[in-house]
């Protein structure tokens, strides 16, 4: 067990690449710091605008408010000084021209696709994905007239094969996915030409990987997650270039899924401490999943930045900072799984991430409860899948906590 207490946290690489037009010089961990100010003044801490509306200077001014993109102390509706810094420090992160948020990862997802796409055109979707994504797509899309293909994400070249010339309008990625981590090759995603591609980095963060860098056209976070960090703000948002993301604002201010100020301020709280909760968290999770691959009731540990993972060059090369999740494969099925979930004592069974408690869900039942068994074996969720958030507690009072917690089998 000290062996988890010498686990350094891996360093976060300094990104190579000019974003945005801001300046590189700065790293990740002190870009999450500096990032998004412009709305605050001199104040340090952003100001909550709890404001619905605001007061006009006549009927020219309302007018000239009310057919302006993203119009400045309008209506709350439109654009909010406290969700616009939050939007600007993500665009900022990813660089981005610009970003959007919603109030929740699948408002962002669902008004994105809404406003991309209409009757007869086709998306093409990742199958290792986030089950309400796939739920999305696969309900209220194909009542309305859109259609879509599913793909294996790992396989190289798959998206590129799927996309129907002048009728595919969207490519929707997720790297890593929910709940195995599996990795999609960024810069084959970033090559398509023609259809819109998106990539799910909800997570990776923006410390672990900037899509746009690639060539992907849109990357959306949960920002529930780890982006907000403390489980108090529920939010989404959707970055990319200035014209696509006026397009997506202008179908979602009429659908509404519009983010809260009092989300975007702790969202805004979690991000200044995002890169020093992810370095940390990363460092704990490698440490864990190496000491339960060796645990008599585990069958397999899947983590994309372990030595023996099958894209482990991929991880390599495409992830700036490890992810803060792992799923670990149960000998015993579904009843290792019911008594791993009643023996534990300090971690949480609980369906998210990215927070500062270890939490842990059995897929198949939890996230995934909605694809039928085959489909759940198809991306790899067997009876005895666990999803494991790592959270900050200390790493061996986590482990002592899951081992005791795992039936040897
Ligand atoms: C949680 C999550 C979502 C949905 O986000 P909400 O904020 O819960 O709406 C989408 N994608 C991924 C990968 C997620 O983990």
């Amino acid at each position: 067990m000290s062996a988890l207490r010498r686990f350094a946290p891996p360093p976060v690489k300094r990104g190579g690449i000019a974003f945005g037009g801001v300046s590189d010089e700065h790293a990740p961990a002190t870009r999450v710091v500096t990032a998004g100010r412009a709305q605050q003044g001199t104040s340090l801490a952003p100001a909550l605008w709890a404001s619905s509306t605001w007061e006009t200077d006549g009927l020219d001014d309302t007018r000239k408010r009310a057919v302006a993109l993203r119009p400045d102390s309008f209506y709350s509706r439109y654009a909010n000084p406290t969700v616009r810094a939050f939007e600007e420090a993500i665009a900022e992160l990813e660089g981005a021209e610009e970003s959007m948020a919603f109030a929740s990862g699948m408002g962002a997802i669902a008004s994105t696709v809404l406003a991309l796409c209409s009757a007869g055109d086709h998306v093409v979707l990742q199958r290792q994905i986030y089950a309400g994504t796939q739920a999305f797509i696969q309900g209220p899309c194909a009542r309305l007239g859109i259609e879509h293909s599913l793909v294996d994400g790992t396989r190289p070249g798959a998206f590129a094969e799927a996309v129907r010339p002048g009728t595919t309008m969207l490519v929707i990625a997720e790297s890593p996915s929910n709940p195995r981590l599996d990795l999609v090759d960024l810069e084959d995603l970033g090559s398509i030409t023609g259809p819109f591609t998106m990539v799910d980095a909800t997570f990776a963060t923006p410390i672990g990987v900037r899509p746009i860098e690639y060539g992907v056209d849109l990357v959306v976070h949960s920002a529930t997650k780890g982006i907000g960090g403390h489980n108090d703000s529920t939010l989404g948002v959707v970055s990319g270039e200035r014209e696509l993301l006026d397009a997506i604002w202008a179908y979602s201010v009429l659908h509404g899924a519009t983010a809260s100020p009092y989300d975007a301020l702790n969202a805004l709280r979690g991000l200044r401490t995002l890169a020093v909760r992810q370095q940390h968290q990363a460092a704990t999770t490698l440490a864990l999943a190496a000491a339960l691959a060796d645990h008599p009731g585990v069958a397999a540990v899947h983590h994309p930045s372990l030595p023996d993972h099958p894209q482990h060059d991929l991880a390599a090369r495409q992830l700036q900072c490890p992810p803060t999740v792992f799923a670990l494969d149960l000998l015993g099925g579904v009843d290792a799984a019911r008594a791993m979930l009643d023996g534990l004592r300090l971690v949480r069974v609980a369906t998210s991430l990215g927070g500062p408690e270890t939490l842990v869900c059995h897929s198949a039942t939890s996230t995934h409860v909605s694809l039928p068994v085959d489909e759940q074996l198809a991306i790899g969720i067997t009876p005895g899948l666990m999803r494991i958030s790592v959270g900050l507690e200390d790493g061996d009072d986590i482990l002592a906590d899951l081992r005791r917690a795992i039936p040897a089998n």
